[in-house]
């Protein structure tokens, strides 16, 4: 039987056709994240705000699961004088047995427009595949597509009035681009078509399960190869063409790498600590942490952002804290926590402000881990809001970035060549390391919080999140006040230098 296609299974066998393979013949084999349920409601909403922006016209409601009927519902509207619809969503075309539903379909006079809506900030390449699949099927349904246009979110727009979001959508026209793809469109619908009824490619898990899209067979994939190795070359960090060179040498292990291989000094550093399992700690990096005066501040954000925004005066994809953690530490050594955390919902953002300049107070050095992070939020809420902007940016010109600290002065073998906090904490103190906690990173930080301020989330289940998020922000500033007293860890000095860079 001939396999159906759709544009998204053209999308996955274009990223790669054993995954195409795998959606049509065990789906079942797929491991979606959690996240990725935060992500598709945020996505409805959008798309059904965009049809607002996009002037209204008639939906076709017959959802994916009911082809059929949409091609009908589709092909009945058609039919209707353009004047009378003449802006159709979710319209169904399909060719040669390639099924599409396209985001907005336009008719006019001298032809119809064909409109993808997506929610990022710019044009992608994919997106131009994507219509350009559309475009051929709408055609071959006997469609006259004479324009293509992306709809994309507008990052500079901001949500001054409530409920007005006139200027989120943006409109690129894309046609000239779309028309170039035309003629290797057939050529991948044979081709897919051919890989869905012949026996699943040989394909090995590399680079291309997570670009353009992570791929929700990775597990299976994986499963099914050899034992990666145990050191493998590729976590050498920002050395991309390196990796490349060295595993088509033949090289699969960093450990039978030798130095002659490697450009510069770090990469030699994380090279010889895995060779020798000797944590490389520098000389002058206790005296370096020893001369951070008191008292100490360590501080920690959580942040979410929205594709639509939902607070007045911020921007789509802003990152805005909900929630800050904050240890201090006295010069007696007596060690001190305070937090913030608001769960209603509505903007956290002024009442963050006058509980972090609290918690700060006036004195002393603030201590965090990728001060970019933390810095870039202050510097967008000493914009919105003027009247603490002096007080925030005070509070920025305090913090000392303990990461840059620690990529000159420490590694560890099993950091596997990653210097977030994650990675460095369990070498020093992995009594504290995250094993222990429900939330375990940012996202899913995010998808807590998203889960809280639901109104349908039940009170007992928000105070359970609430307790999560609490204890996982709190386990952060708690690391970095164990990551300063590097004279208690038992990490060996083994270099007074570095190699040359
Ligand atoms: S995990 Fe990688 S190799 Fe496996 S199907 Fe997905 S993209 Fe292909």
């Amino acid at each position: 039987m001939t396999p159906r296609l759709s544009k998204s299974r053209i999308q996955s066998g274009r990223q790669c056709q054993k995954r195409l393979w795998l959606e049509l013949n065990q789906p079942e084999t797929a491991r979606w994240g959690g996240a990725a349920q935060t992500r598709l409601d945020e996505g409805t909403r959008f798309g059904e705000l965009a049809r607002d922006l996009l002037g209204g016209g008639l939906l076709i409601t017959a959802d994916h699961l009911h082809v059929r009927e949409a091609l009908a519902e589709t092909q009945a509207a058609l039919e209707r004088p353009h004047t009378e619809f003449p802006m159709l969503f979710e319209p169904a075309f399909s060719h040669e047995d390639v099924r599409v539903r396209v985001d907005a379909f336009q008719r006019g006079e001298d032809g119809d427009t064909l409109i993808e809506v997506k929610s990022t900030t710019s044009v992608k390449g994919e997106h131009i595949w994507d219509c350009a699949v559309q475009t051929w099927v709408a055609r071959g349904a006997g469609r006259h597509v004479r324009k293509v246009m992306l709809a994309h979110v507008d990052n500079q727009f901001v949500y001054t009035t409530a409920g007005d979001y006139t200027g989120l959508l943006t409109q690129v026209d894309i046609t000239e681009a779309v028309e170039a793809l035309q003629p290797e469109i057939p050529v991948i619908v044979a081709t897919l078509k051919k890989v869905a009824i012949e026996p699943m490619p040989g394909i090995s898990t590399g680079r291309h399960c997570s670009t353009p899209y992570g791929c929700p067979f990775l597990s299976h994939c994986q499963s099914g190869e050899a034992a990666p190795a145990q050191y493998p070359v590729d976590l050498l960090p920002r050395a991309g063409a390196l990796i490349e060179r060295l595993q088509e040498a033949g090289y699969r292990d960093l450990r039978d790498v030798p130095d002659s291989e490697l450009p510069n000094g770090l990469l030699k550093r994380i090279a010889a600590a895995t060779r020798t399992e000797q944590t490389y700690v520098s000389e002058e990096f206790r005296r370096i942490l020893v001369a951070i005066p008191y008292p100490r501040f360590f501080l920690d954000f959580e942040t979410i952002s929205f594709v639509i925004p939902r607070w007045l005066g911020t921007r789509p994809f802003q990152s805005l804290p909900f929630q800050f953690s904050c240890h201090s530490e006295a010069a007696s050594g007596a060690i001190s926590h305070t937090g913030f955390l608001d769960l209603s919902g509505e903007s956290p953002l002024a009442t963050f402000i006058d509980h972090l300049l609290e918690a700060v107070a006036e004195e002393g050095p603030i201590i965090v881990w990728n001060k970019g992070f933390e810095a870039s939020r202050l510097r967008d809420l000493a914009g919105m809001f003027p009247d603490r902007s002096e007080a925030l940016l005070r509070v920025i010109e305090r913090m000392v970035d303990l990461l840059p600290l620690y990529r000159e002065h420490y590694y560890h073998r099993d950091m596997r060549g990653s210097w977030s906090i994650k990675a460095v904490l369990p070498t020093l103190a992995p009594e504290l390391a995250y094993a222990d906690l429900t939330i375990g990173d940012g996202s899913e930080a995010q998808s807590a919080y998203m889960e809280a301020i639901r109104s349908e989330t039940p009170a007992h289940r928000r105070d359970a999140l609430r307790e999560q998020l609490l204890a996982y922000c709190e386990r952060d500033t708690r690391a970095m006040v164990r990551l300063m007293t590097l004279e208690e860890s038992g990490a060996t000095v083994t270099r007074s230098s570095s190699p040359d860079r």
